[in-house]
């Protein structure tokens, strides 16, 4: 499986998967046409189109590419009429194959109602969309914090070595947030140096790891005792610890 980082609109990723075996190439959330086309042309083909929830910036692409190499779209049943193009319904927990892999779909609500996530098991890769981020996590647009809550948690359970591609570029942003609320953490900022030297030299601070953003990002410390008590919540439960952190950094 090679993955090819995407850049699109002003901070979107698009992400081309390539399976040598069977030469299956698919994308996801392909955000527009001609950043992603310049890429799937070296290839000659596009058989499938994964998307992880109906925006605009996660879905644009997907009309003229699956007539151009004429794709099959993949996206939540529940979205059957917000996805432009959608083929292929998928379910919670379904298991499905493009080429030789296989993937695992994950329904994590919260940003939309109906946000998945593509978790390749064998080749520990998730595909988060606007769900996870590195160093935070999406707004609540469609669902309650409790839902958001609660589908970080789902990806919380996945094995610390999955590494993780988000939908945005948002990790500057994020880190700040992050270090303002728990300056003394010492694997926050040795990320941080990584983060600076990549973003200097214009590359992605994707991917991530689930192990990584355990030890560093906020939203997915809810449960620590220190964070609790420095927001005046000592005795609050995990997902309103959650709700306060989404509040304060839509404020930020
Ligand atoms: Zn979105
Ligand atoms: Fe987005």
């Amino acid at each position: 499986m090679k993955i090819e980082i995407i850049p699109c609109l002003k901070d979107n990723y698009s992400y081309l998967i390539f399976e040598q075996e069977t030469n299956t190439v698919s994308i996801v959330d392909p955000s527009e046409f001609n950043a992603c086309d310049k890429i799937i042309s070296k290839y000659e083909r596009l058989d499938f189109i994964l998307n992880t929830h109906h925006h605009f910036d996660h879905v644009d692409g997907n009309i003229r590419l699956k007539e151009k190499y004429n794709s099959k779209v993949l996206g939540f049943s529940g979205d059957k009429n917000r996805i432009p193009g959608i083929d292929i319904l998928l379910k919670e927990n379904q298991k499905k194959r493009i080429g030789n892999l296989e993937f695992n779909v994950i329904f994590v609500p919260g940003h939309t109602k109906g946000h998945i996530a593509f978790y390749f098991k064998k080749e520990k890769i998730v595909f988060t969309g606007d769900t996870l981020f590195s160093l935070g996590c999406g707004k609540v647009f469609e669902g309650t914090h409790k839902d958001m809550f609660n589908s970080l948690n789902k990806l919380k359970n996945l094995p610390p070595e999955t590494k993780v591609y988000c939908g945005h570029e948002y990790t500057k942003n994020n880190l700040d947030f992050c270090l303002m609320h728990q300056s003394n953490n010492s694997a926050l900022k040795e990320k941080s140096l990584q983060i600076f030297s990549k973003l200097k030299d214009k590359f992605p601070t994707i991917p991530t790891s689930i192990g990584e953003e355990l030890k560093t990002n906020i939203f997915l410390k809810c449960d620590d005792k220190n964070l609790k008590e420095a927001l005046n919540l000592k005795d609050s439960p995990d997902h309103e610890i959650f709700s306060k952190l989404r509040d304060l950094k839509d404020a930020f």
